[in-house]
């Protein structure tokens, strides 16, 4: 208990000790989430093309989801709407989300939905740049995968995703979901996650075996990528979240608070 007290208050000190935090309500996520959003800000420019010739999604396209964040700096360059797909075939030992590893969690959410999600996030963060499809493995789900990555395409965002297979297995996939998928993906970090390698150079990147894929030319390398990682932490009610990449310290924390709820 008093362990977990200094924790809290260490994982209190490291927020409120950041410059700038802003705090942000963030969009309701229809019935899903209401969160607080504790971010540090910064400046991004963006463009969003018109939404007019937006192929529509088959109204019964479903995605089984294990989280939404509509705003985040934690999970890619810029500002990004992130999907963690629940579900993932993988067993990388030390896997950071066991929790999104079951097919059979998270919530069954119609993909139109998740695009209305994304046009009120653009709303509601004009400096949103793109959208990142994590899990859990999005590929285990490409049709949806795809079908979100294309209406954040032709909205003009961009589109990153991480993946436990190495673009060559992806490639050599005889799915059209998957060939779909790779085409609307600008960025990939492929390769299953190797605990024995952890990254310390890329930011977002969580072993040094895992191979970052410029797959369009409206993304390249940047700086960016060369930042440290950072945590973002969201509370509401009993109910807390964490993304992107905690010290040990508060994911032992995070671990013990999902046993206990
Ligand atoms: S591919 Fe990702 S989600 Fe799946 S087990 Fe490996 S680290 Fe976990």
């Amino acid at each position: 208990m008093r362990a977990s007290r200094q924790i809290i208050r260490s994982v209190k000190n490291t927020v409120y000790a950041a410059k700038n935090i802003i705090l942000d309500n963030l969009a309701t996520c229809g019935n899903l989430f209401t969160l607080m959003n504790i971010q540090i800000r910064a400046a991004v420019t963006t463009s969003h093309t018109s939404a007019s010739d937006v192929p529509a999604v088959p109204t019964d396209l479903l995605a089984y989801v294990g989280q939404i964040v509509p705003c985040t700096e934690a999970e890619g360059p810029g500002w990004r709407f992130a999907i963690w797909f629940q579900g993932c075939p993988l067993r990388c030992p030390g896997c950071c989300n066991p929790h999104f590893l079951p097919f059979n969690g998270g919530q069954q959410i119609p993909v139109a939905d998740i695009v209305v999600l994304l046009d009120q996030a653009m709303q509601n963060h004009p400096q949103l740049e793109g959208i990142t499809l994590l899990g859990g493995e999005p590929t285990a789900q490409a049709v949806a995968a795809a079908a979100l990555a294309k209406a954040a395409w032709y909205r003009g965002l961009t589109v990153l995703m991480f993946s436990g297979y190495t673009l060559e297995q992806l490639q050599q996939r005889d799915d059209p979901a998957v060939s779909e998928l790779l085409a609307h993906t600008d960025m990939l970090v492929d390769g299953p996650y190797d605990h024995n390698q952890p990254e310390t150079r890329r930011r977002w990147i969580g072993s040094a075996n895992q191979r970052l894929h410029f797959l369009s030319s409206r993304c390249q390398w940047d700086d960016r990528w060369l930042q440290k990682n950072t945590v973002e932490i969201r509370l509401r009610n009993k109910e807390i979240t964490i993304n992107g990449y905690p010290s040990s310290a508060v994911l032992a924390w995070s671990r013990k608070w999902l046993r206990r709820t």
